[in-house]
């Protein structure tokens, strides 16, 4: 049986893909390649095209003997939600119903989601559990917990499984070198913080230094982008024994600042890395941390590569063999 990888050629995807091929699963990967990379794809079997397309799914279920989807398919930027909310609800939450219909079509009934921690909003704990409320504050993190409410009821109706990955801040790169991040365009700090070191960039802006936190700059909980990978793994594993639907955080549990991040990636990169202050961006809480105590002991998750400086370090080997992305 092969797991189907829905946006499987993008950053955390192909991570995934790569995680699951090195088990030595059969992987199916469907992506528009809209923000995915060809080249990010290690092995598997690759169908090009859109949830949202209704023949490409039949055809994609009938030549695969498919058990499980993990589905990361979606638009994932913050501010472009604010400007474009129209955009994300078509592409994360009709793609999301059109894929349960053809899974449900097509008799598969394990999901595994890539949710995200935009889930809460303006969190009332830290760090964050997965009972704690969910108020999103931006248009992206409202999509994400529709498709996840959207999946519950698919499980109530239809007995499809799932399980929700919340996660944190993903960053780093694969041990091989040959996959990395490269979003087009890039908004994520690590990435644009190691772009400029690179010289690509004239300075990384801070956005926004009059938070409630230490510094006065947004905390966030980074997490290697592998260790996100294995957890996925776990969690095709868990449904394939028969378990309940759930909901799982996945992040380090120790938050960071964009100050500390950049000031880290200064001592990895032997760069300056000039900074500049800028206003606020729209829909940004102050402090994303998690807790995963709850992946660790019923997913089994051991997240091995957690050091912040290690995680850049891996990027920053990713960024420095590939400084055009996958041009290179
Ligand atoms: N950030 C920043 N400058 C940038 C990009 C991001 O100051 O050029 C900040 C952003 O406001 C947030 C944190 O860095 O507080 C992480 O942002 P990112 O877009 O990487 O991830 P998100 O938390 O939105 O998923």
């Amino acid at each position: 049986m092969a797991v189907l990888v829905t946006g499987g050629a993008g950053y955390i995807g192909s991570h995934t893909a790569a995680a699951l091929l090195e088990r030595g699963e059969e992987i199916v990967v469907i992506d528009n390649l809209q923000q995915g990379h060809r080249e990010a794809l290690l092995g598997g079997k690759l169908y090009v095209g859109d949830l949202r397309d209704a023949e490409f799914m039949d055809t994609v279920f009938k030549e695969n003997k498919i058990d499980a989807v993990i589905h990361f398919a979606a638009n994932s930027l913050v501010g472009e939600s604010m400007k474009l909310p129209g955009k994300y609800y078509h592409n994360n939450v009709y793609g999301t119903l059109c894929l349960l219909e053809k899974m449900n079509e097509h008799g598969v009934g394990k999901i595994v989601f890539s949710s995200t921690a935009a889930t809460y909003g303006e969190p009332e704990n830290i760090p964050i559990d997965e009972y704690d409320r969910t108020l999103p504050t931006n248009a992206y993190g409202e999509t994400k917990l529709a498709m996840e409410k959207m999946m519950k009821w698919f499980d109530v109706a239809h007995g499809i499984k799932y399980i929700s990955l919340r996660y944190f801040n993903a960053a780093g790169a694969h041990a091989s070198g040959r996959i990395g991040e490269d979003h087009d365009p890039e908004t994520h700090l690590v990435p644009i913080v190691l772009e400029t070191a690179l010289g690509k960039r004239p300075h990384i802006s801070i956005f926004g230094d009059d938070y409630d936190t230490a510094d006065g700059t947004c905390i966030r909980d980074y997490i290697h982008v592998s260790d996100l990978a294995d957890a996925h793994v776990l969690a095709v594993d868990r449904l394939r024994t028969g378990a309940d639907s759930a909901i799982y955080n996945l992040g380090n549990g120790q938050g960071f600042s964009v100050k500390e991040v950049i000031e880290i990636a200064r001592e990895v990169t032997g760069k300056e890395i000039p900074a500049v202050v800028e206003p606020r961006r729209a829909g940004d809480p102050a402090v994303l941390v998690a807790s995963s105590e709850r992946a660790r002991k019923e997913l089994g998750w051991n997240p091995s590569r957690n050091k912040l400086e290690d995680i850049i370090k891996s990027a920053w080997a990713w960024h420095v063999a590939h400084p055009n992305g996958y041009e290179d």
